[in-house]
């Protein structure tokens, strides 16, 4: 995911100042580990097109937040040898800001927009033309004065990711030509990216403690990432700069995690569900119990959950499964249900 709001790399020089999730980035597809299948269609899209000399059909990367949306877009220009330039539906406030940047892209340019689903109505009917012809229609004046021109774009590729593919009206996912979904990483695929990020941060990590960080992180190689760096702070300040499995455990457990995975988070998550006693709970119910946005609590927390079978999604509401119970069986308890309501 990009922070900051408009931002023109190019395709073979990352940026190192912090603005973008870089220093662990993955520089070439080689690197990139994990979705495969994904990954061999891509290189032979980009073998073919730049064997016809063409830009890329456009694409659409679903999936949640850290699975390697942004850095695969990055990728995919440095392989097509084109510049990228990067914003999100949510900076593209007004027609007039995704127009200036269509037209200062070059013939075969990347334009990534992140959180696409959030890009405004007004902003993506302009998109359509510039996506489907390479034209954009702008209308000058206003009243009877009013008339509008046609400005021919460079054929360039737009690559949209979002964390919401449903929120995605029907017109613009029909006009991408690559639509793929990027899936939860399985412990394996972690242990490798924690592997070759902790030799590229020079700190020494022995492989069960790489297993260890990686069964941690749910599936995610960002947060992978992140708790790697932060045991790293922990081993360098206390434990002679070695990640063994000891210093892994103590370290993410001084982060909250507990021994089955589970956040802070997670926990108030699973004993608002187990204290409901075995009644549907909805999402805006458990975001006001645990303090969070709906929109964090669905993108962020539920999915694992509901992979590990902590939590089961009925049309009706969340239920924690007899696997919550177990690992937090003082919620379970028969005097605590019905406490939340
Ligand atoms: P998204 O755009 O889907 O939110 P990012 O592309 O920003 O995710 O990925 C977050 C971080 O996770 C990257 O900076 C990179 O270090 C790491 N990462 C993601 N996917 C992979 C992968 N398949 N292999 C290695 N590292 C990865």
């Amino acid at each position: 995911m990009i922070e900051d709001k408009e931002t023109v790399f190019t395709g073979r020089q990352l940026p190192e100042d912090g603005s973008v999730d870089t220093a662990l980035r993955p520089r070439s597809f080689a690197e990139f580990v994990g979705q495969r299948r994904l990954v061999e269609n891509l290189s032979v899209y980009i073998k073919a097109a730049k064997q016809r000399g063409e830009p890329l059909d456009h694409l659409l990367f679903s999936g949640l937040p850290g699975l390697g949306k942004t850095t695969l877009s990055f990728l995919i220009s440095t392989e097509m040898g084109t510049e990228l330039r990067a914003t999100s539906g949510p900076a593209l406030a007004r027609p007039r800001d995704l127009a200036g940047i269509l037209t200062n892209l070059e013939a075969g340019d990347v334009l990534f927009i992140d959180e696409i689903h959030r890009l405004p109505a007004a902003v993506e009917e302009y998109l359509y033309g510039a996506m489907e012809d390479f034209t954009l229609d702008i209308v000058l004046d206003q009243g009877p004065a009013a008339r509008s021109i046609r400005i021919n774009l460079k054929r360039f590729t737009l690559i949209g990711a979002t964390t919401r593919e449903g929120q995605l009206s029907g017109p613009l996912r029909g006009r991408f030509g690559v639509n793929e979904k990027l899936d939860l990483y399985p412990a394996a695929e972690l242990t490798e990216i924690l592997l070759r990020s902790a030799k590229r941060l020079a700190i020494p990590l022995e492989p069960d403690a790489a297993d260890c960080i990686a069964r941690h992180s749910r599936g995610t190689p960002r947060l992978a990432n992140r708790f790697l760096k932060r045991v790293r702070d922990f081993a360098q300040v206390e434990s002679g700069n070695r990640i063994t499995l000891a210093v892994a455990e103590r370290g993410l457990a001084r982060l909250g995690i507990d021994a089955h995975g589970l956040s802070a988070v997670d926990r108030r998550i699973l004993s608002t569900l187990l204290r409901a006693g075995g009644v549907p709970v909805g999402l805006k119910t458990i975001a006001v119990s645990v303090g969070e946005e709906e929109q964090t609590i669905e993108d962020v927390y539920e999915p694992w959950l509901i992979q590990q079978s902590f939590v089961l999604k009925t049309p009706r509401g969340r239920l924690a499964t007899p696997r919550a119970a177990e690992v937090l069986p003082e919620e379970a308890a028969p005097g605590k249900k019905g406490e939340l309501f």
